[in-house]
């Protein structure tokens, strides 16, 4: 394929954002999105609306700001990375038009997840008007590129910088030199059996950087969410419906709070916390609402049923902007009614927090390599703020877009093997075992062991499962079946960001936010620091964060 000075990889709203700025350099960007622009978990079918959160420009305010951002991360998020957020979030806002956002508005301020006090928050919905003023925005921009149904399968390398991509167009393999990228691949929901994330979100950018040599970080930092088992499989649970809910029981209609927390204020005290965020953290006596869901799905083999859940009736009446639309929403598109109907929730995997290592200028530890979003860790800790994913998208997917662009003017393109050669070095390996047999198992595995309860002995059998796994899998021969390859490439990706993921979540041996260790329950000051992480040799290698 022709080559570009920049080539942006993802469809979501870190790479509009990262794709549009670029652009804006005049040089040549071209831009592949593995399905359709517009996706991911930022324009999530199962999700009335997203939202971002927003600094009031007041300088005492916003110093508060900074404090409970720091507070959520339990040490683990960049301060530096947080004020340039806080100090530009205002202005990304204001240019949602230019990513075909139109239809967004500021709503009443808010109490985000694990904030303290109610800020600006913007909310935006409509996600196919968006896709078509993307598409037109993307046509109407000479040097911008888009070429959906196009997904990067490696990160090509020349002296330690990046050089091009392997990629999967709807014609077959090729290669695409470019002189800078920026990966904006998302997160890694699809790793897990049951997850909020569309099945494009998969990991992609996180295992491909790895090979390539990149650094990733704060890997055991991500946030799990009660999603609805039945009916309308893999919504997403809105704590702010929690004043009206009153318990959690099984199939039997046994209440599993009763007999983790049987004193009933501590209980009431449980639910009241718990309707305060939307992803588990084990800082408060919250978590054991998911911590009785995943044990009791821990205690039985077999297929996830969920646990119960009754609304009040008087949640039909809550007019509020958390509460309505949501209510709304599931009643048109799902047939489901809050105020009568029962609904199975279960804890989801929701969204990393942490990922390729990124340093303020979004360039990570491979030289060329720039990342955003999702993808992209060292903005974020152990617990995020509710609306600062999808704000960091647009912060930092306007840096990254800005660096590459610079980054790519100062280099001459270098060398770039061909597609069958790139393909071959990157993926032949013998192999019995079948994308089939693999990617199930392997996502229920992850489920059950790097989920919200972790202990050493089960994360321990995991790793190893997945290396023998690894071992006995060849993902070659199915690059050039149309039907085959995207299974076998994802089940290539999940066995090595698994044994990523578990080896993080093992290293850490405390609690702390997101992070729950079963066998070490409490937040321990010897673990006041992040830890990177490296594929060397086909291990994953964890360290203390140097710089
Ligand atoms: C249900 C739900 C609700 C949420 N609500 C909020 C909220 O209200 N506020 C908030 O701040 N955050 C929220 N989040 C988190 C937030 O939406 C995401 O973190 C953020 O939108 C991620 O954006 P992204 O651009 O990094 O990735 P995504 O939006 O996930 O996009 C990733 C894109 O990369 C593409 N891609 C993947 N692999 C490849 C490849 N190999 N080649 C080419 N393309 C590839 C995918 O196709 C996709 O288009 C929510 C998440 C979920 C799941």
């Amino acid at each position: 394929m022709k080559p570009c000075d920049v080539l942006i990889v993802g469809g979501g709203l870190a790479a509009m954002k990262s794709a549009v700025t670029a652009a804006k350099s005049g040089l040549q960007v071209h831009w592949i999105v593995k399905k359709k622009v517009c996706g991911g978990a930022s324009f999530y079918p199962m999700m009335d609306q997203v939202a971002c959160q927003v600094s009031t420009g007041v300088p005492e305010e916003d110093a508060l700001y900074m404090e409970e951002i720091l507070d959520a991360s339990q040490g683990m998020a960049s301060r530096e990375m947080n004020q340039i957020y806080i100090d530009t979030i205002r202005d990304r806002v204001q240019e949602f038009p230019e990513i075909g956002v139109h239809d967004y508005h500021l709503t009443e301020a808010k109490v985000a997840c694990f904030a303290s006090r109610p800020r600006p928050t913007y909310v935006w919905r409509d996600w196919p008007a968006i896709r078509k003023n993307m598409r037109a925005i993307a046509a109407d921009t000479p040097n911008l590129t888009l070429m959906e149904n196009t997904a990067l399968l490696g990160i090509l390398t020349e002296e330690g910088a990046v050089s091009g991509a392997l990629v999967m167009t709807p014609e077959g393999l090729d290669t695409i030199p470019c002189k800078a990228m920026v990966l904006a691949t998302g997160g890694m929901g699809n790793l897990y059996q049951h997850n909020l994330n569309t099945p494009d979100v998969s990991g992609d950018g996180q295992a491909v950087a790895l090979l390539a040599g990149a650094q990733c970080i704060n890997l055991e930092f991500n946030q799990f969410i009660p999603g609805f088992v039945s009916p309308a499989y893999k919504t997403v649970w809105r704590e702010t419906t929690m004043p009206y809910m009153d318990g959690l029981t099984d199939e039997t209609g046994r209440d599993l709070l009763k007999d983790i927390l049987p004193d009933d204020a501590q209980r009431k005290e449980c639910l009241r916390l718990r309707g305060k965020h939307g992803p588990f953290t084990n800082r408060t006596l919250s978590r054991f609402f998911d911590i009785a869901m995943m044990k009791g799905i821990l205690q039985k083999e077999g297929e996830v049923i969920g646990f119960g859940i009754r609304y009040a009736p008087e949640i039909a009446e809550d007019m509020s902007t958390y509460v309505h639309p949501y209510y709304l929403w599931l009643k048109q598109q799902h047939k489901l009614d809050l105020a009568k109907d029962e609904v199975f929730i279960a804890p989801f995997w929701h969204a990393a927090n942490g990922g390729v290592k990124i340093d303020k200028d979004c360039s990570t530890t491979l030289p060329g390599l720039f990342a955003a979003g999702e993808v992209s860790g060292g903005i974020h800790g152990a617990d995020r703020h509710g609306g600062h994913s999808t704000g960091s998208c647009l912060v930092f997917g306007y840096i990254a877009g800005n660096s590459a662009a610079a980054y790519a003017k100062e280099k001459q393109q270098a060398p770039v093997e061909d597609a069958g050669h790139a393909a071959q070095r990157l993926f032949k390996q013998e192999g019995s075992l079948t994308p089939q047999e693999l990617l199930p198992q392997i996502r229920t595995l992850m489920f059950r062991k790097g989920n919200i309860i972790r202990e050493e002995k089960s994360l321990l059998e995991a790793i190893d499962q997945l290396r023998q796994w690894q071992q006995d899998f060849g993902p070659y021969p199915y690059l050039h079946d149309p039907k085959g390859w995207e299974d076998a490439v994802k089940t290539r990706n999940f066995l090595l960001l698994g044994q990523a993921l578990l080896t993080a979540m093992l290293n850490r041996k405390e609690s702390r936010g997101s992070h729950y260790r079963e066998d070490y329950p409490d937040t321990s000051p010897a673990y006041n620091k992040r830890f990177t992480l490296t594929w060397e040799d086909g291990k994953a290698v964890p360290r203390e964060e140097t710089a």
